[in-house]
């Protein structure tokens, strides 16, 4: 029903043969590190993508306090939220970033959605393959790769993506191991690094072990390469931290 929707995917070429083994060595470190990440229950598809959209440019406290937020005030059914006057929505988002842009895109969105389908709901993507998916969600407005990413991998779509959020793409770059991109391109590159043998749950945890050392010891503005896991694979970590043999004692 929705095929004229979705233009041809895009195929990107193979991988160099080195490049294969650079994540799986990243995952395993980060994993001894950190540990396994706590599994994701995945919520449905719209769910996700409301989530999602909110979500840009916002601590995940907030973005968890959002989706509380938009249930207290109209419930659990989307369609209020589809319904509600701009104002409402407005003042329902307001922990997010940029709430007087997000709620318009949300409203709209969801009027979209329940336009094109003919009721407020995005399972019927499960029938489509994952390019066309990602293809269709990047029509809506505030709708890009990382959103798109996010629902097809997190929800119960649950298909092969990679979600680079702000803490997710840093350490990619600072590693080294793709050039420094927009989210689309870098994406592309890192897909073909991943093994074929990695499912949507695999790709997920490698997000979420990314974030939480994005979070914790990568952070933006005060690396602590020192402590780093990755230290030994990591491009600007060498440049960066001064082996110990070279440095000089001060003294008491
Ligand atoms: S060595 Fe430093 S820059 Fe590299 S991943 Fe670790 S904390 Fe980030």
């Amino acid at each position: 029903m929705t095929d004229f929707l979705f233009p041809d995917a895009h195929i990107p070429p193979p991988a160099l043969p080195a490049d294969l083994d650079r994540l799986p060595l990243i995952h395993r470190l980060l994993l001894g590190y950190y540990g396994q990440p706590q599994p994701r229950t995945p919520w449905t598809p719209l769910k996700q993508f409301v989530y999602s959209l909110l979500s840009a440019r916002t601590k995940t406290l907030a973005s968890d306090q959002v989706m509380r937020d938009l249930e207290a005030r109209f419930g659990p059914k989307w369609e209020s939220v589809r319904d509600a006057p701009l104002s409402d929505i407005e003042q329902a988002v307001q922990v997010v970033t940029f709430p007087e842009i997000k709620a318009p895109r949300l409203k709209l969105a969801l009027q979209q959605i329940t336009a094109r389908y003919g009721s407020l709901t995005l399972d019927f993507l499960a029938n489509y393959r994952t390019e066309k998916i990602r293809a269709w969600l990047e029509k809506f407005e505030g709708v890009g790769p990382q959103v798109s990413a996010a629902v097809v991998n997190f929800s119960t779509l649950r298909r092969r993506a990679i979600t680079l959020d702000g803490h997710h793409l840093r350490v990619v770059q600072r590693l080294g191991l793709t050039p420094r991109g927009d989210v689309r391109r870098t994406e592309e590159i890192l897909m073909r690094m991943v093994p074929e043998t990695w499912s949507a749950e695999m790709l997920d945890e490698h997000h979420s072990l990314f974030k939480i050392h994005g979070q914790t010891l990568c952070t933006l503005t005060d690396p602590n390469c020192n402590s780093c896991p990755l230290l030994s694979v990591c491009r600007y970590g060498q440049r960066t931290v001064t082996p110990k043999s070279t440095l000089v004692s001060l003294g008491d």
